[in-house]
């Protein structure tokens, strides 16, 4: 039987052997795109060679890629664990064909590694061929079904529809008919029943989709017509783990050796069986499946977080810890537990998971521990909820709906905890809110992309802003119109740019873009989409045919750049203190300020930033000049002593910027030496998650009008201390003299409360047989209330009436001694019949209430009915 590393080696050996080149998996965590947070296909990575923004580097290309389906178009979280062959993370298998090979290649190519290669048993396989669709005015793929034709008996293929057999990269874009292929594992007998044709799609276990192979042949346009593409595309993928589990006779992805070594652990730790039961097999496989997906996010420099693609990297990890906390008995953090099996697993091929063991690691467990208490949290919550609601016996939607979204209970164990109490939960209530909060989502990201308006076809654009901020002569290549959020935004491509796109942290460039009739079009921003530089301009130019001058915005630009550059310094000098274990996390690089995140397990000690703070400083008078290799290969880049990051997308050649002893592969703007940076200051240090810390830094100007700032500030305070030469002994003289003075006022307060209290007490008349103190003069409503309380428990028979007007607004207060609450009555019920006359409410304790309102006017009546509930 062969491994599972055997049987990727052979996938990408016959493909390379049909003259494919092998390259790389691209990172799972998308950067850089709006529109993608995690790669989702193998054909992710090759979408901007589709769109036609990039040349390919080989017409023919495999590879095994990480794909992550938990969110956008393909997301199947919800079926993980519960079948046998979708997980959240997996590996897609495919190869290529970039305007080269067409069908009759992909089909037979396939057909030979499949029956021939891996020997699968052919009467077993079936294709699936695109029918047509008339909302298209597409026809029935006939080349499909007569390549197939050759290798299969026509009953062994079946039809299928747009649904299941066009393929469609998003609303708009490449897209084409495809061509699946499915295996039928059933046994002889069941297949005498049903035969393997009419279980395909049928969402069985046994009669699986293990390959598709995308004939992309058209370009969706914004209107939803088709048009066809001038090259025309090969794009197949192929679910690694099913090749798996089909390749070892197995009977789900789970069994295979690429699961099995994880769920043996999951049993040991757990004490339970996987077999056991079916809600333990769930269980187990829900966890071996997600903390692959967890680990693999972290170690590509995604984190859990609230947000965006942090926060379904969270719910992944939430999913996971609650299936073992509900069916396997977990108490405590065990998916931490699980990472050096992991490692075993898959350390060898996959070597960020070994070096950043430690930091995988504490993130999970700490998440893991904060998630543990929310369980608890909610439980306590839902425990509040079933005593509100015992006579409905049903949890309301919204209070479901509260548990999930606020406290990120998941919605399936809010409903088996309301069972385990002979409760219900209101899923519909529950649905609607679930419906709202997803809709005020969509408006938020909902983008309308216009059809491109071409003035020239075709020409690469360069990006030139390394040596100039300035350039003439530039083409307009196209323009398009973008509606985000109801803001309309003009997209301009030119042929060559200075304007820095947005990336790698560093902010996008501003600046002007000035066409040949002299009009100025401001350029908001620099973005990259799909490999291409789009300049967000303010509206459209009214000549778009003759030549341009782009000019950047070149004060902002040195900014940018000095920034830049002084996040590498810094970077240098975190190692150089804290050690070689730092490594970027992420940064932010903008003209104001920067920000530079990294690993490293513990607070940063004010000595230590010092240190810091010298070294880069230091860096920045020794004038290092910027040493720029800009076409390296990586080795010479590696030889050179740059550190290449895990989870970020390389080129094959690489950009290396160097400034003295720092040494980083970098495509950013930089400084022409460390010198013009002027002066760096860090001023905030922080842990944004477990073992990593942000640090926020100011360089040049912004960092001289920091220090003006604060010495400002200084010399403020010197002067209200007539300039004397300790401050800092002036300081503490005076906050211990002011918290004396605080101490004797308390005092003096307490003291002047209970000369009030006497006051009142001697002034009480009895009224049908019960002591009554009337009042209804303005005074300081604190002090009133510590002088009830003084008579509360001083005096017996007393009642203690006030209606009186404080800072314009009426006010009630009524007080019984203890022995009067004894007998019944009580503040906090009788206030309320008063504090209507001042229109207002009221509440408290029964032996002490207050009331407050907004009819002034009726303090007299309000104060004659307290003394009539008193004496009732
Ligand atoms: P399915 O209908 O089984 O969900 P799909 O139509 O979504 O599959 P494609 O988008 O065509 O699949 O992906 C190509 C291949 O990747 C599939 O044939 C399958 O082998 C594999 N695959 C798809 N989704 C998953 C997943 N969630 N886990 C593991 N493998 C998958
Ligand atoms: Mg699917």
């Amino acid at each position: 039987m062969n491994t599972a590393k055997e049987i990727r080696q052979q996938f990408l050996d016959f493909f390379e052997s049909k003259g494919h080149m092998v390259v790389p998996s691209a990172p799972m965590v998308v950067k850089n795109d709006p529109t993608l947070m995690f790669t989702n296909a193998g054909m992710n990575q090759f979408k901007d060679i589709f769109l036609g923004n990039s040349a390919p580097k080989s017409k023919r290309a495999t590879d095994s890629q990480k794909c992550l389906r938990v969110s956008g178009k393909h997301n199947d979280l919800e079926a993980v664990g519960h079948d046998g062959r979708h997980h959240t993370m997996f590996e897609m298998l495919g190869n290529w064909s970039f305007g080269d090979y067409f069908k009759e290649e992909a089909i037979a190519w396939a057909w030979e590694l499949l029956t021939e290669v891996y020997k699968i048993d052919k009467t077993k396989l079936y294709a699936t061929v695109f029918e047509g669709s008339a909302d298209d005015g597409t026809e029935m793929d006939s080349e499909a079904l007569e390549a197939w034709k050759k290798h299969l008996p026509e009953d062994h293929i079946v039809y299928g529809n747009k649904h299941d057999n066009f393929w469609e990269m998003g609303d708009t874009g490449p897209c084409g008919p495809c061509s699946e292929i499915h295996i039928d594992l059933r046994s002889d007998e069941e297949i005498a029943k049903i035969p393997g044709r009419d279980m395909v799609n049928t969402d069985n276990d046994q009669v699986i989709e293990i390959w598709n192979l995308v004939f992309m042949q058209y370009n969706r346009k914004a209107d939803g017509s088709l048009e066809p593409l001038p090259a025309k595309n090969i794009d197949t993928g192929m679910g690694f783990e099913r090749l798996c589990m089909v390749l070892q006779g197995k009977a789900s992805n789970y069994d295979t050796d690429v699961f099995s070594g994880m769920i043996h652990k999951i049993e040991e730790l757990s004490g339970h069986k996987y077999h056991e039961s079916s809600k333990t097999e769930v269980a187990m496989r829900v966890i071996a499946d997600h903390i692959r997906a967890i680990a693999f996010s972290i170690a590509d420099g995604q984190l859990p977080s609230n947000v965006k693609a942090g926060y379904v990297i969270r719910r992944i990890l939430r999913r996971a810890v609650r299936y073992g906390y509900t069916f396997l008995g977990f108490e405590e953090p065990f998916l931490c537990a699980l990472v050096p099996q992991l490692i075993e697993d898959m350390g060898e091929a996959y070597p960020e998971l070994v070096k950043q063991r430690q930091l995988i690691e504490s993130v999970i467990r700490e998440e893991e521990l904060s998630f543990l208490r929310t369980l608890d949290r909610g439980i306590r919550m839902m425990d509040d909820y079933m005593a509100k609601n015992a006579d409905t016996k049903s949890i309301p939607g919204v209070d479901a709906f509260i548990l999930y979204d606020t406290y990120g209970f998941p919605i399936d164990l809010t409903g088996l905890i309301a069972a385990e109490n002979g409760y219900t939960v209101d899923m519909d209530g529950f649905n609607v809110e679930l419906q709202k909060q997803k809709e005020r989502a969509r408006n938020a990201t909902a983008n309308e992309f216009g059809d491109w308006t071409v003035f020239v076809d075709g020409e690469e654009e360069a990006f030139l802003g390394y040596d100039s901020l300035l350039i003439e002569g530039v083409r307009l290549l196209k323009h398009r119109t973008v509606k985000q959020k109801n803001k309309t935004m003009i997209q301009l491509v030119f042929d060559r740019t200075p304007f820095y796109a947005e990336m790698g942290g560093q902010v996008g460039d501003t600046g002007v873009a000035i066409s040949a009739s002299g009009e100025e079009i401001r350029i908001l921003n620099t973005v990259k989409e799909n490999n291409l530089t789009v300049h967000i301009a303010e509206r459209v130019p009214e000549d778009c045919e003759g030549a341009f001058t782009l000019k950047v915005d070149g004060a902002r630009r040195l900014k940018i750049a000095a920034n830049h550059t002084a996040t590498h310094l810094l970077d240098n000098a975190l190692r150089q203190v804290l050690g070689t274990h730092v490594e970027q996390k992420g940064s932010f690089v903008g003209p104001d300020y920067f920000r530079f995140d990294f690993s490293h397990f513990s607070k940063v000690t004010d000595e230590e930033i010092r240190k810091v703070e010298h070294l880069v400083n230091s860096m920045i008078r020794n004038d290092f000049h910027l040493e720029e290799k800009r076409d390296a290969t990586m080795d010479e880049a590696l030889g050179m002593g740059a550190i290449a990051l895990f989870g970020e997308k390389y080129g094959d050649r690489v950009r290396v910027v160097k400034f003295g002893p720092s040494v980083e592969l970098c495509g950013g703007t930089h400084a022409t030496s460390t010198g013009r940076i002027g002066f760096f200051k860090i001023v905030s240090e922080s842990a944004i998650a477990a073992g990593v810390r942000r640090i926020e830094a100011l360089t040049g100007e912004a960092a001289e009008n920091l220090l003006d700032t604060v010495s400002d500030t200084l010399k403020g305070i010197r002067e209200m201390f007539n300039n004397v030469p300790d401050i800092t002994a002036a300081v503490t003289k005076m906050i211990g003299e002011n918290s004396d003075a605080r101490k004797k006022l308390e005092e003096y307060a307490k003291e002047k409360a209970a000369a009030f209290a006497r006051v009142l007490a001697e002034n009480s008349e009895q009224i049908n047989g019960i002591n009554i103190a009337t009042f209804n003069r303005d005074v300081d409503p604190n002090m009133f209330r510590e002088a009830a309380a003084i008579l509360q428990k001083e005096v017996t028979n007393f009642a203690l009436a006030a209606a009186f007007e404080h800072d314009g607004k009426p006010q009630l207060l009524l007080m019984y001694s203890a022995d009067l609450v004894a007998a019944g009555h009580n503040a906090a019920t009788d206030i309320k019949e008063a504090a209507r006359f001042i229109q207002g409410g009221g509440g408290g304790q029964p032996f002490l209430a207050t009331a407050g309102g907004r009819n002034t006017a009726g303090l007299k009546e309000a104060l004659d009915k307290l003394v009539e509930v008193i004496t009732r």
